[in-house]
């Protein structure tokens, strides 16, 4: 990567660091999931028990990691941090339970993509606040059991579908996380051009709000991106006009629709005739992994009614034939 990209890297670890809001009141939107959450953790804290597991399920940028630090922070608990896929070997997991302390929050990513036996082992550590260790190999292998500080686990997933159904039933409260409305986002930008020291406008947040695609990790990008832009070619001032012209630039289109989602969408109609097709066909046309298109584009598309998953494949819908210039075929979709 050229030093532009790795810095950009760095740049945008240290904005989330300093937008990301640590505190439940600071969480903007999600009403629901807020306000469930907030009942949780003060009916555990009446009780002076570590609260439910919980699950945090949507897709990639909603607020799933913030979430997870902020449920730790109100609990004033430590957080400890993992991923399914990290997690190779249940001797790795019995490790990290065993030297959680009492009333620390588990935070494990991607849980839907943790190996079965490790799996297993979170199950009793869930429920039972032990684990079962298992020393040698064949006749004279033996079980030791250890017990586990009672703690917290949130658990996040951009795939609820896919987790197992005795997984799912471990968890005492699940939270799905809707795309956000441009209204929220333009709140959100607001919040974070403020922390940012950027000037932006109304209505230049409600531009980059509504090219965001629901999505405050987005947002939150776009508005670096913009300011870039108003600082190097105007007088640092976000304008909608100023907004209109830098995503012009960044390939961000006027439902926010980047370069890949434009190219899933072309392939789409233009290889395919709209479809149906399948996953893997399309990935490959687009030359992406099936789990990028699949968990990354998609759940927008089909948010935005562009594209339609069906029994028999994807479907182009005719908006976005329209959206992208095209006539939609009578009768391709219904
Ligand atoms: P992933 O699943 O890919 O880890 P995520 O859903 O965990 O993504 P976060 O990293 O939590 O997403 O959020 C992305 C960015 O958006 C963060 O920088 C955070 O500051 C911001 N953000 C997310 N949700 C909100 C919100 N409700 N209010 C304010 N900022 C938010």
């Amino acid at each position: 990567p050229s030093p532009v990209s790795a810095y950009a890297a760095d740049e945008e670890r240290d904005a989330e660091v300093n937008v990301r809001p640590r505190r439940l009141a600071e969480f903007i939107a999600q009403d629901r999931v807020r306000e469930q959450l907030q009942l949780l953790l003060a009916g555990a804290a009446r009780r002076g028990d570590p609260p439910d597991h919980i699950l945090l399920a949507g897709p990639p940028g909603l607020g799933k990691t913030t979430l997870a630090n902020i449920v730790a922070a109100e609990l004033g608990a430590a957080l400890r941090v993992t991923s399914g896929p990290a997690i190779e070997r249940s001797g790795d997991l019995a490790a990290l339970l065993t030297s959680l302390g009492p009333g620390d929050v588990l935070f494990i990513d991607e849980i839907h993509r943790i190996a079965r036996p490790a799996e297993e082992l979170l199950y009793s550590a869930m429920e039972d606040f032990r684990v079962d260790v298992v020393v040698g190999k064949g006749p004279g292998a033996t079980a030791i059991p250890l017990d586990v500080e009672p703690f917290t686990l949130v658990g996040a997933t951009t795939r609820s579908g896919l987790l197992t159904s005795p997984m799912r039933d471990r968890f005492g409260f699940v939270a799905h996380l809707d795309f956000y409305t441009p209204q929220q986002l333009d709140a959100l930008l607001v919040r974070s051009a403020r922390i940012l020291g950027v000037a932006l406008t109304p209505e230049g947040a409600v531009e980059i709000a509504g090219r965001s695609r629901g999505t405050p990790r987005i947002a939150n990008r776009l508005l670096r991106r913009v300011r870039d832009f108003a600082e190097v070619r105007a007088d640092g001032v976000i304008t909608r006009e100023v907004a209109h012209a830098a995503l012009r630039v960044y390939d961000v289109d006027e439902r926010g629709l980047d370069r890949l989602d434009r190219a899933v969408l072309t392939a789409l109609v233009a290889s395919f005739g709209g479809g149906p097709v399948g996953l893997t066909t399309l990935a490959v046309a687009v030359g992406e992994q099936p789990d990028t298109v699949e968990e990354v584009c998609e759940p927008y598309l089909v948010r935005a009614g562009l594209l339609a998953r069906t029994p028999r494949g994807r479907v182009a819908t005719p908006a976005a034939w329209i959206h992208l210039g095209r006539t939609p075929p009578p009768g391709t979709f219904g």
